[in-house]
Formats: C-alpha cells, sequence, structure tokens
C-alpha cells in the first residue's frame, strides 16, 4: 500500500516572503498530513507540525523561501531528519542507497510502503536508510494510521445501520442498537481526545 492515504502534491502558489507564511498552503497541499509518514495533524498537536526544508535551511539558505523545498511535516519526522544531507548539491538528494526522497514524487512510493497493519517499510536500500533515519517504524505512525483505517469503517455504519431497519427481521433490531451505540461511544471518545489534544 502507498503511505499516503491521498498522495501530497504542492501546487503553484503566490510567492511569499518568508517560509512561515506558507503553512496554510502547505497544509492544504498535504492534505493536513505529514509528508513522511502521514500522520494526521487533527491528531498530532497541529499548531506544532513544523515546516520541514527538504535541503536543509542551514545548508542552502537561498532555499529557504522556495515553497517547491518545502514539507509539511510532524515534528517527529523534522525532528529525526534534521539537517541530514548527503553531499552539498542540493540537487543530489539521495545517492540511490542513502539520503532523503520528496514524499511528493512517484520516486517515494517505489520505495517505501506500508504493510497491511500500516507499518512503513522500505522496498529498497534507500527506502530503509529513510525509514531508519526519520524513525518511520515509530508505534505512533502504525496506530494512527489504524485509527483512521477505524474512522473510515465506523462512518460506513449509518448506512449498514438503514439496510438493517429497511429490511426490518426481528434480530436485526439488536444489530442496529449495538451498532448505533459503538458509534456514539466511539464519537464521544473521539471529541475528548481532540479537544485533549488540541485545546
Ligand atoms: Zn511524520
Amino acid at each position: 500500500m502507498y503511505i499516503h492515504t491521498k498522495k501530497p502534491a504542492r501546487r503553484v502558489v503566490p510567492t511569499r516572503t518568508k517560509y512561515s507564511e506558507y503553512r496554510s498552503d502547505l497544509e492544504l497541499d498535504f492534505n493536513g498530513a505529514c509528508g513522511y509518514c502521514d500522520d494526521n495533524n487533527l491528531r498530532v498537536d497541529s499548531v506544532c507540525f513544523h515546516i520541514d526544508h527538504f535541503a536543509p535551511k542551514s545548508l542552502f539558505p537561498l532555499l529557504q523561501n522556495e515553497y517547491t523545498n518545502l514539507v509539511y511535516s510532524c515534528r517527529f519526522c523534522n525532528q529525526c531528519k534534521s539537517s541530514h544531507w548527503i553531499g552539498n548539491d542540493a540537487t543530489i538528494p539521495h545517492d540511490g542507497q542513502k539520503g532523503f526522497i520528496d514524499p511528493c514524487s512517484n520516486e517515494y512510493d517505489q520505495n517505501l510502503e506500508r504493510d497491511s497493519y500500516g507499518r512503513i517499510r522500505g522496498k529498497t536500500e534507500l527506502g530503509r536508510y529513510i525509514v531508519r533515519r526519520l524513525n518511520l517504524n515509530l508505534i505512533r505512525h502504525e496506530l494512527l494510521w489504524n485509527a483512521r483505517r477505524a474512522r473510515s469503517l465506523r462512518d460506513v455504519i449509518p448506512t449498514l445501520t438503514e439496510k438493517y431497519e429497511a429490511a426490518g427481521l426481528p434480530n436485526n433490531a439488536i444489530y442496529t442498537s449495538l451498532l448505533k451505540r459503538y458509534m456514539e461511544l466511539t464519537k464521544q471518545i473521539e471529541s475528548y481526545e481532540l479537544c485533549a489534544i488540541n485545546g
């Protein structure tokens, strides 16, 4: 499977004077999720979501405000990536074995994948380097992906209960009430979680 639920894609956006002014553009283009691990910003302190400089700004200050060099990133990936870079050429992000890949590129998916449990794995030596360097095998990335999957399954419940109710079979009343109760409870837990995370 692909890492991203929806592949990030940078649009052509108006030029801004500081990279921090691109935050809302990046949030939109990266679908509110980290470019590297796809953790959603609603679940992981959106105010602390970082703007990563793909080619590090400490090494390549001229690219500091270049939109095509920016990645919307969770703090876990951004901190791990830090100012690591192979060589001293901003146009050479990797040597085929070590280095990084822009998550908006198809090359990212050719080198990294997500298994059926939600774990991020390298498909190639370069992909495995990226997993190690960015700590993409953290349990949080796996759990947050599974939580997203559980929420999308839950969203099917109203259609399911409608079908059960329309069928009108005696046992269906038990199933529908259980499903509705499950949906109510998980929504309550979710709204508590979101309040706890985002204040
Ligand atoms: Zn991340």
